[in-house]
């Protein structure tokens, strides 16, 4: 018996060594990689070791390039102390992986230090634009981090980089490269050839889950990126989060990417409601990763960003920024997407749903059946105001209106105004249906409504995909 014990032990500790060389490489804290490249690998991920981000840095004769700014003030001190405990050289560059808070926001301190600050045009932009409101949701979220982070001064990037830009810091070449959006808009890889190392940022955790969930990230160019770092002479990759791996982690991070992609293309094309996908997938092998509360995260940033393309509604609207898909699925035959915009004061919703249906011609009394039955099976009652015909797609078509309130039985509170119409294109029947909520205001409530009925009317069929 004893003996049956002792071999799957022994077996699954040869695995684990067999990637990580004779070195100590593990962290965390300062490890050194090579005689002249050192990473910083973060303790864990709570907010006071910085959320569980790497960093690094390179010594040259003539100065220190720093890879990320680490999260807070304190944390990029530190990181100035560990490079002072290992050189004197000035400390010229910050190069930023990418805007993330956890990489970047420490840049104050090596830019009071006198580092050149390089990042991609659209990090610098990005951190810009969201910064402010990260720090208002830190504010509101978690007072103990706001702590940490109030008195930060974003420190915006001086030098744009630009793919394959070579940085020689007395003999040692350090050299970025810039593959395009992936885990955010602008990305940066810094490389130092001469000695195999990496320092990947966001576009690979180990240990960790990934966060899928950027406005800028792009899955396909992402797996396509991973794919080129896996054919780079590279044997030590300083993750953006955990320990410093090699290549056969690049593999295990694709993997997870096009996991929750399949399942989420999986559970649109059967119409699983977002929350319920959101609850339910899992990405085997990621169980013991750091951070769980990002999967369901990433499901909801995988599964919104993937819906229009699976679904194939075969139309398309023009939605201002803040209207957001939130569900849908189904396919080219059924199916259905609902965007939503929704602030302290006001919300609005437009749902379309079609159905293939060739030949079939829209009655006016067919939308008062459809808004019947709706009450009937959904958590809304409604009242039928009147009925017309509104512009959808420079065609007049048949609409109805009129107030809704959630039943009792939903538990839910909330009224307010509806327009819903219903049409025959394409061969399919669509049906568009409007919800404007802005609690007690009534004319912001219509003003809503003649927004949302704006919109309805940029409704238009599109080429089928060949
Ligand atoms: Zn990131």
């Amino acid at each position: 018996m004893k003996r049956q014990l002792v071999f799957p032990l022994m077996f699954g500790a040869l695995l684990v060594c067999s990637g990580c060389g004779n070195r100590n490489l593990d962290g965390p804290g300062l490890v050194k990689i090579s005689s002249r490249v050192y990473a910083m690998i973060a303790k864990g991920p709570t907010a006071p070791d910085g959320l569980g981000a790497n960093s690094g840095f390179v010594v040259g004769r003539d100065g220190v390039l720093v890879i990320d700014a680490r999260y807070t003030p304190a944390l990029a001190n530190d990181l100035v102390g560990a490079i002072r405990s290992v050189t004197n050289a000035p400390i010229k560059y910050l190069v930023l992986t990418h805007y993330h808070p956890d990489h970047a926001w420490g840049g104050m301190v090596f830019k009071e230090q006198g580092a050149v600050i390089m990042a991609r045009p659209e990090a610098r932009a990005a951190l810009k634009q969201y910064s402010p409101a990260y720090l208002e949701y830190y504010k509101e979220r978690s007072k103990d981090t706001y702590e940490m982070l109030k008195d930060i001064r974003i420190a915006l990037s001086d030098s744009e980089i630009a793919d394959g830009e070579e940085i020689d810091l007395g003999g040692v070449k350090v050299v970025l490269r810039c593959l395009g959006p992936a885990h955010t808009a602008g990305d940066c890889v810094v490389i130092v050839p001469g000695d195999k190392v990496a320092f990947v940022g966001g576009l690979l955790s180990n240990g960790y889950h990934p966060n899928l969930g950027d406005p800028g990230a792009d899955f396909d160019n992402w797996i396509r990126t991973l794919d080129r770092l896996d054919g780079m002479s590279l044997e030590h990759i300083v993750p953006g989060q955990g320990k410093i791996c090699g290549r056969e982690a690049l593999e295990t991070e694709k993997n997870y990417i096009e996991t929750i992609r399949s399942q989420c293309e999986q559970d649109i094309r059967q119409m699983v409601p977002l929350e319920k996908a959101a609850s339910s997938i899992v990405v085997p092998g990621s169980e013991s990763y750091l951070q769980p509360n990002i999967l369901p995260f990433n499901v909801r940033a995988v599964y919104r960003r993937e819906i229009m393309g699976v679904v194939q509604g075969g139309f398309a609207l023009d939605l201002p920024p803040e209207f957001q898909i939130v569900d849908g699925g189904g396919s080219a035959e059924l199916g259905f997407t609902l965007w939503a915009s929704s602030s302290k004061n006001e919300s609005m919703e437009i749902d379309v749903q079609w159905k293939s249906a060739p030949g079939v011609e829209v009655l006016a009394q067919d939308v008062v059946d459809m808004v019947k039955h709706y009450v009937e099976v959904g958590k809304y009652e409604m009242t039928v105001d009147g009925s017309n015909r509104i512009d959808v797609g420079g065609e007049k078509t048949f609409a109805s209106y009129g107030s809704w309130k959630y039943k009792k039985s939903s538990g839910i509170g909330g009224e307010g105004i509806w327009t819903w119409a219903l049409l025959s294109r394409g061969g399919k029947i669509y049906s568009i249906r409007l919800f404007a909520d802005a609690g007690l205001d009534a004319a912001k409530e219509k003003a809503d409504m003649i927004r949302l009925r704006k919109i309805a009317s940029t409704f238009r069929i599109t080429p089928r995909a060949s």
